[in-house]
């Protein structure tokens, strides 16, 4: 286990009000506190479970959070807003202590009687962080277990779920609760007009079955109120809460054990689901109690060992679970797989780290523009979530190819639950343990033998599981499972190692033209993230979400909810047996294993294209073809990693270059991969073979029973060019392919195009012979250079029709640096100190520079790094809405480009990367590893 963790005086594991409680008081102490919590937000009872009464005057720290909560316009009498809520427990606890989300504690370290630490497990693996002494706020006394002190056990942990109304007439009328078959339905008020909740306990023991109660309940209710005739249930909460009775009369946690100090949990007697108000500030009382023990009882000036020098026993792995198949990852794709491969009567069980299903689809508010080719299982999931979608909608409409992400989270569970599958929420793959196999396949470089992986660690609320399994799917999205055994992947695009942006999604209610409710969504780019760590995938999703900070909030701007799940579009890709490339996509590749198809426009949000790939700048820039639509076949060979059997690769992880991947991510797609991996892991379960070996075609023939796969001819895309025409040319409609090598610069490599570009770069239509200048130019035809030059010179607005299509004097830099072409350099050296020349500008010009190689230019890079007035801000959303502005400063993408460059003209300057080693967003800092290395 590797431990690039700062040492900490405490860590408080729990950051549910009880650990908050602590993590305050202890950090007015000025002690270094880290709040380690599971799931992707702090303050459980009001983010996740919605509670949301609070009572003032028990604690004046729940009293101060009411105040902040007020001013913000979240507050009506004791009742408080979930996500003005969150927001500002987020203000208040900034710059006060750490926190780590995403991360269950799995084990403490210690030695003999001394706690030295914790040991840490999430999607990047385990680790250790080192601790002077801990705080046990999990709510069921984990860390206690851990040290082996005997722990009473709770008698029942109830689940509470919140639906929320909007739109009701007359809300007042309301009863203060109803019934539902066996369950009480609490009615409350909320502070937005117009808006009611639900509230509900699970009424078993197998809380996984609650959520498939909502339509019942919506049924009953819409029955017995005409008050809801027009309302719409525009979200639901759900959160695990710990109010616990206990077995046998009345046991107790014990308050400390060597360095180790409790909050207790709450007890069921003292709260009910009606009466809640003063949990929270009991809760936060709680945790002040366990601070101030732990100040008394700590020596926190003592040194803590070298952590590399403790043993580190970790983990306990208690049960093991043996299944034929386990899907990691409940998401778009993962979901489905589990469904499939359990209809195909394999055991199979699913784990997934949220408390819901449909991954980026649902937790992500991933909800609408629903894109890809349809077909197969997914068409019933849809035909289902239709069937009951005015349940959950009453007259409101939805956008155009958009779902109802509760309903689906509900469908998908049904499914799950009625195909016989396993499912285990709240839990993460954190480990696997690989075995050596026999296989026709080569070994990966360096290894002896090739891998299976013969067991996953899954880290979850009480601890640690071990489970087994014939077939690993990996539905992760982030390729989680596979980096873990080994498999070789890419993240990032090529210049600088950015993944594409993500975007933290909310939601809202708003009223259409024509009056009728609607659930509207935000969605922009926030930044860049990488996942696969978990302190910068913490510090995305806390930028992410205050990126809705308002100092107050009202009603048309007020969200329903903050997205539980950060939206990711791409981090690891695998390598695989076979690799979708950008370039089969424009060409509509075929595969003789064919498993499924992608469909869908180029859909790179880049905010700055410069730092794109040649394909890319010329098929957005320089030809407008963003809204193209493109796509290929899906190959079975794409969800194989390499070298590593008895794995599938079922997410937007599978095997696609990262031009591709913008293409290949849509959900309907990616659903059909689930189908066909669910089906493969199956049959190779039943043949005793693994997925590799299994017959392809015995696949497919299912897959065409299905509908997923199509008879040939009838086609999954319908525009109607097909690569034999790409080149019919018309100014607006040009298209770039090959056939054979898949490179954008074969196009003028083939005489008849290169010829017919020739004739079409001196025709008298500006953009026509300006886009046949560049496609030549980057095929490296050298006559094309002197009309890019003069394109340069002039600086143009003239540009490509199509979206983010940028003027053609930029794309042609880029194209000039290609060819080496010399005459351009005091072009470019003039960009570099022009001010007004913007960040793409100054980007494309050093590495033009930098690719022409003339040792001289490194005195024009270092002249306009002297600037002081070069544009430093990215913006990723231009203001608009409710929604502010989002930028950040993006100097180092001009910095850094210069460090490179200058390394290339001979001329390295280390300084310039150092200085960005230390910046708090990761994929800054590996750049400049990268370029320091
Ligand atoms: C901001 C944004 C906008 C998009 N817009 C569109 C659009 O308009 N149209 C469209 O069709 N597509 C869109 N997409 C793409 C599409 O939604 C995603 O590509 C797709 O949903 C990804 O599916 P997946 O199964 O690979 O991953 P996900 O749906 O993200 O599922 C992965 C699941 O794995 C779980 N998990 C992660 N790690 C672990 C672990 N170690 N152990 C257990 N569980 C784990 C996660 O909690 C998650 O539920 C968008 C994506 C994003 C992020």
């Amino acid at each position: 286990m590797k431990n690039d963790f700062p040492a900490y005086d405490v860590v408080v594991c729990g950051g549910g009000f009880a650990g908050l409680g602590a993590a305050f008081a202890l950090s007015k102490k000025k002690l270094k506190v880290l709040v380690l919590e599971p799931s992707p937000s702090i303050g459980g009872e009001i983010t996740r479970a919605y509670s949301l009464n609070i009572a003032s005057g028990i604690s004046p720290l729940a009293d101060k959070l009411l105040e902040k909560i007020d001013k913000a316009g979240g507050k009506k009498g004791n009742r408080i807003d979930a996500v003005v809520a969150e927001l500002c427990l987020l203000k208040m606890a900034e710059g006060k202590f750490d926190i780590l989300l995403y991360c269950q504690p799995t084990g403490i370290i210690r030695d003999g009687e001394k706690t030295l630490g914790i040991v840490v497990s999430g999607k990047s693996g385990q680790f250790p962080v080192q601790s002077r002494a801990l705080v046990d706020a999990t709510g069921n006394s984990l860390l206690f277990k851990y040290a082996g002190v005997e722990v009473p056990e709770p008698g029942k942990v109830s689940r509470i779920y919140s639906i929320f109304m909007n739109g009701i007439e007359n809300r007042d009328s309301l009863p203060g609760k109803f019934t539902c078959g066996k369950s009480q339905i609490i009615i409350r008020n909320s502070i937005w007009d117009g808006e009611c909740s639900f509230e509900f306990l699970s009424d078993s023991d197998k809380p996984q079955y609650s959520r498939l109660m909502i339509p019942k309940i919506l049924e009953t209710a819409r029955k017995e109120f005409p008050q809801l005739k027009n309302a719409l249930m525009s979200h639901a909460a759900i959160s695990e809460l710990q109010l616990a009775t206990f077995g046998k009369g009345k046991e107790k946690v014990p308050e400390s054990s060597s360095g180790i100090f409790s909050t207790g949990i709450a007890s069921a007697e003292k709260f009910s689901l009606e009466n809640r108000d003063g949990l929270v500030p009991e809760l936060i009382l709680s945790g002040e109690k366990a601070a101030k023990l732990l100040i008394s009882e700590t020596d926190l000036k003592v040194k803590l060992p070298k952590i590399d020098d403790i043993p580190v026993s970790s983990v306990i792995a208690s049960p093991s679970i043996r299944k034929d198949v386990v899907v990691c990852g409940g998401g778009t794709a993962g979901a489905v797989a589990a469904i499939t491969s359990a209809r195909e009567g394999a055991k199979t069980l699913l784990v997934e780290s949220s408390c819901c299903l449909g991954g980026a689809a649902t937790g992500g508010a991933i909800n609408s523009f629903y894109h890809g080719v349809k077909g197969g299982i997914q068409d019933e999931i849809d035909a289902r979530i239709e069937k009951m979608s005015s349940l959950f909608l009453g007259p409101s409409v939805l956008w155009k190819n958009a779902f109802h992400p509760d309903l689906k989270k509900i469908v998908l569970q049904e499914m799950l639950i009625e195909a016989g599958a396993e499912m285990i929420f709240e839990s993460t793959a954190c480990g696997v343990e690989t075995e050596p196999v026999k296989s026709l396949l080569p070994a990966k470089r360096g290894a002896k033998s090739t891998r299976r992986i013969k067991s996953a660690v899954i880290a979850g609320p009480s601890g640690c599981a071990n489970v087994t399994a014939d077939v690993f799917i990996d539905s992760t999205g982030d390729a989680d499972l596979a980096a873990m055994a080994g498999a070789d992947f890419i993240f990032g695009r090529v210049s600088d190692g950015m993944p594409h942006a993500y975007s933290q999604s909310s939601s809202s209610i708003r009223r259409d033209d024509k009056g009728n409710l609607v659930i509207g969504h935000n969605n922009f780019d926030a930044g860049y993230c990488d996942p696969t760590d978990p302190r910068d995938f913490t510090r995305a999703r806390i930028a992410g979400l205050k990126l809705y900070w308002r100092e107050k909030f009202d009603d048309p701007s007020r969200l329903t909810t903050l997205a539980e799940q950060i939206g990711l579009r791409n981090s690891r890709l695998i390598k695989g047996d076979c690799t979708i490339t950008f370039a089969d996509q424009i060409v509509c590749r075929e595969y003789p294993d064919v498993i499924g198809y992608t469909y869908a426009n180029y859909d790179n949000h880049a905010v700055d294209y410069e730092n794109e790939s040649p394909q890319t700048m010329i098929w957005c820039w320089g030809l407008g073809n963003w809204r193209a639509l493109i796509g290929s076949e899906i190959p079975y060979r794409a969800i194989l990693p390499a070298g590593i059997e008895g794995l599938l690769i079922a997410c937007r992880a599978l095997s696609v270059d990262f031009d591709g991947h913008n293409q290949l991510r849509m959900q309907r797609d990616l659903q059909r991969v689930g189908e066909a991996a669910g089906i493969a892991a199956a049959m190779a379960v039943k043949s005793g073979k693994t997925p590799r070996n299994i017959d392809v075609k015995k696949l497919q023939e299912k897959l065409f029973k299905s509908g997923a796969l199509l008879d040939s001819g009838k086609g999954y895309h319908t525009n109607s060019w097909k690569p034999e025409n790409l080149f019919s040319l018309t100014h607006n409609q040009l298209r770039i392919g090959d056939k054979d090598s898949g490179s954008v610069k074969w196009i003028a490599q083939s005489t008849t195009d290169e010829k017919s570009l020739t004739s079409r770069m001196n025709s008298g239509d500006i953009k026509e012979s300006t886009m046949s200048a560049i496609l030549l130019g980057t095929a490296g035809k050298k006559e094309a250079l002197e009309k890019l030059l003069a394109c340069v010179k002039e600086k143009s607005d003239i540009r490509a029709d199509g979206e983010r299509s940028t003027p053609f004097w930029k794309p042609a830099i880029a194209v000039l640096g290609w060819n080496k072409c010399a005459d351009a350099v005091p072009l470019l050296e003039d960009i570099l100190l022009d001010k007004t020349s913007d960040q793409p500008a100054l980007v494309l010009a050093l590495n033009a520079l930098g690719n022409i190689g003339n040792r001289k230019s490194a005195s024009a890079i270092k002249k306009m790094l002297s600037r002081k007035d070069l544009p430093a801000e990215q913006i990723f959303k231009k203001s608009g809405g409710s929604i502010p502005a989002v930028k950040e400063n993006a100097l180092w993408k001009i910095e850094l480009t210069a460090a490179a460059n200058l390394a290339k003209l001979g001329c390295p300057d280390r300084k310039l990367a150092e200085k960005y080693l230390s910046d708090e967003r990761l994929p800054v800092r590996k750049f400049a590893q990268r370029l320091l290395e």
